[in-house]
């Protein structure tokens, strides 16, 4: 008797990852999930399928389809709507599909390339945020610094508004640049709302200060409050009641009791918005672990679209296309990582450098642990709390 034949495909909505012994397909259109075991013939079938010139489609014959651990994790995977199974009988036919990869250029070769043409023009479209530290706070930590790098820094020196002026009007020429954050101790800086003005006609601009500092020029907060885009770095919560409602809060949390009383804020609502931001302290790892780091359960209820997981694949989603420039005047992608160049280089030559030599903005979860598991691209990209802790990954899961 003539032997029968199948096809199966994966659709081009899902992808396959395959890590040591584990599987994993999410089709990132009806979100579905399915997660598997990769040995014996499920193994075989899915590496076949993950082979590129396979175009995402197998063929199977009868005997194949009886193995049981590869006809239930086929009928899984057509059930949760991410594959189909036909007979190769001359009457169907064979499906066509595709694997979602992202083919664009190497980006940082592709600069080089503008460069060594004498081109240059589109490196700068990628800086999209600049935030300058214009000095320090006594009530600043550097640490802090290193977590969120909107936290003010206790650095004695203080930048030149001249400079500060002729960098942002220099970085205007992205056409994507949407925001500027100034940052420090504000009310200690010579005519500030001028500059806020100036700086307004490139694109939106928010003024950050620590609480202690807005307390101790309350009458100042509450004008700027109203007349500026003013956010409050919150750190002590039985002082919320003194703090102009037209601003928006940024709640520093190290604690379970923060964290209620930020909640709290939230909720009775007044404030113009509220955003939280762990912090780590050195002694609150506990916490840590409980409110930032990442849950497999977590992540298998995400359900990021093909575009977030190409961007996952690409670029860091907290770092790219942000300049940090600190009072020293010195200026980094991200502030635990070296530093790029000084206001006096150009916002170009900075954004070049970055993409051609730098780590932050292009830093994706390519290293070890990442790399062996899994869940390497449902989950968010690197953030500032791996560097300062020392890890690789923020999920305890190796
Ligand atoms: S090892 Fe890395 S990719 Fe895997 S869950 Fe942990 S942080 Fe995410």
């Amino acid at each position: 008797m003539k032997k029968k034949y199948y096809w199966f495909s994966l659709y081009p909505s899902c992808f396959l990852w395959l890590k040591g012994g584990e599987g994993l397909v999410y089709n990132a259109e009806n979100k579905a999930k399915v997660l598997f075991r990769a040995t014996g013939m499920v193994a075989t079938m899915a590496g076949q399928l993950a082979q590129p010139e396979n175009l995402y489609v197998i063929r199977l014959d009868e005997e194949q389809c009886q193995d049981s651990k590869l006809k239930t994790w086929m009928e899984e995977l057509v059930a949760k709507g991410c594959g189909v199974l036909v007979p190769d009988d001359g009457q169907h036919e064979r499906p066509l599909s595709l694997p979602p990869v992202l083919r664009v250029q190497d980006e940082a070769e592709y600069y080089r390339w503008e460069h060594r043409q004498g081109i240059d023009g589109n490196v700068l479209d990628n800086l999209h945020k600049l935030v300058f530290h214009l000095n320090g706070s006594r009530h600043g930590h550097d640490d802090y610094t290193r977590q969120w790098p909107l936290y003010p820094t206790v650095q004695p020196e203080a930048l030149a508004v001249e400079d500060v002026r002729r960098f942002a009007r220099n970085a205007r020429l992205s056409p994507f640049l949407t925001e500027i954050v100034l940052t420090g101790n504000p009310f200690a800086v010579d005519r500030l709302p001028e500059l806020v003005q100036e700086l307004q006609e490139i694109c939106p601009v928010t003024v950050c200060c620590m609480q202690a500092d807005a307390l101790e020029h309350l009458e100042e907060a509450r004008a700027w409050a109203t007349s500026l885009r003013l956010d409050i770095a919150v750190t002590d919560y039985s002082q919320l009641e003194t703090l102009p409602r037209e601003a928006s809060l940024t709640c520093l949390v190290a604690s379970e009791t923060d964290w209620e009383q930020a909640a709290a804020c939230e909720e009775q609502g007044g404030f113009r918005a509220v955003s939280f931001v762990p912090v780590y302290t050195g002694d609150n790892a506990t916490f840590l672990e409980s409110g930032l780091y990442i849950h497999i359960d977590d992540l298998m209820e995400s359900t990021p679209d093909k575009r977030e997981i190409f961007i996952r694949q690409k670029l860091n989603l907290y770092d790219f296309g942000r300049l940090v420039v600190m009072p020293d005047g010195l200026v980094y992608a991200n502030p635990n990582a070296e530093s790029l160049g000084s206001i006096h280089d150009s916002p170009h030559q900075l954004a070049y450098r970055e993409i051609t030599e730098g780590h932050s903005w292009l830093r994706v979860r390519e290293g070890r642990p990442c790399c062996d598991c899994i869940y390497q691209w449902l989950c968010p990209s690197p953030s500032c709390y791996e560097q300062v802790l020392g890890r690789a990954d923020l999920c305890g899961k190796y």
